[in-house]
């Protein structure tokens, strides 16, 4: 199963034909069909950050947790854009995969297991600024589903998935790396500080979290306690936040109020900090040189 779910260059085995909701599938996957779970055997599942949030909310895990046992980094671009995949066994199964039931976390599962074996494409139209969705058909060897006899269209598919609560959460996400992409060379590469942060606000909510609610983070921008309170308790109210904020750091959106001059007094700050410790090696090293002069007479 490998299935692109946004137009970056993935590799991957997607029929180019860009079709619409309206077009039909001839497709059907069950238990007991004869290739079942040949597809998540081997599993290439890219992740977006709403997958992440259902999978560490199914386990309980804290976003580091996850990333740590399930996840694997990978880089979406040259520019180095981080990406996530599931983490596989060594025969590249997903370890999600129980042999004889399935899926384990089905009702969790992510986008590119729902879609499969289409492809969601986000396409920017020249000239335009809104990107459209459609799709494409995955056609594998082990997949028997294609043989089926049952029509169903795009749109009936997606239900039957349950895509749209996750197509709505991801949407966002999805335009902003379109947004990065499509700004070419001309912007040039993000620096490092701002990919750590693409990565931080798009899979490490809860390290993001604990950003946004430090008391550095609190003087430099203008946001309402009441904002606070939210995120502190939601994780989809601060995913959102995360993509506004990381509009921000990318593409200079200012959307997020900052405080005035916050920055130059953060870096007074640390000037006057490092003041005191240049001043404190100074009077140690004085110390030993004071205590050897005396030993020495
Ligand atoms: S998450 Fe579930 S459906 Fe997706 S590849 Fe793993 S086992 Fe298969
Ligand atoms: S029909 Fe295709 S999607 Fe369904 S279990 Fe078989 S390989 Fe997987």
């Amino acid at each position: 199963m490998s299935a692109p779910t946004f137009d970056i260059p993935f590799k991957s085995p997607a029929i180019p034909a860009v079709l619409t909701g309206q077009a039909r599938l001839r497709f059907n996957c069950y238990k007991g069909i004869s290739c079942f779970n040949a597809c998540c055997k081997r599993a290439d599942i890219t992740l977006t950050p709403y997958d992440v949030v259902r999978l560490k909310q199914r386990f309980g895990l804290s976003s580091e947790e996850f990333l740590k046992q399930h996840t694997v980094p990978f880089q979406m671009d040259a520019d180095g854009v981080p990406g996530l995949k599931m983490r596989t066994n060594e025969e590249g199964a997903c370890l999600m995969l129980d042999p004889e039931q399935g899926c384990t976390v089905y009702p969790d599962r992510p986008i590119v297991c729902r879609y499969y074996p289409l492809a969601l494409l986000n396409i920017r139209e020249k000239d335009s600024s809104e990107a459209r969705e459609s799709y494409s058909l995955v056609r594998e060897d082990h997949c028997k589903g294609h043989l089926e006899e049952r029509e169903i269209s795009i749109e009936d598919y997606r239900k039957e998935q349950a895509c749209a609560e996750f197509d709505r959460r991801n949407r966002d996400w999805y335009r902003l790396i379109l947004k990065k992409k499509s700004a070419g060379p001309g912007v040039g590469r993000p620096s490092e500080m701002s990919l750590q942060m693409f990565f931080m606000a798009s899979y490490n909510i809860d390290m993001f979290r604990r950003f946004v609610l430090s008391d550095n983070f609190r003087r430099s921008y203008r946001l309402q306690d009441s904002f606070y309170e939210a995120i502190a308790q939601d994780d989809l109210t601060l995913l959102d936040f995360g993509l506004q904020f990381l509009r921000q750091v990318l593409f200079g959106e200012r959307s997020v109020e900052e405080v005035e001059s916050a920055w130059d007094k953060r870096l007074d700050e640390r000037r006057q900090v490092w003041e005191m410790r240049v001043k404190a090696e100074v009077a140690q090293r004085q110390k030993e040189e004071d205590a050897r002069y005396q030993g020495e007479l």
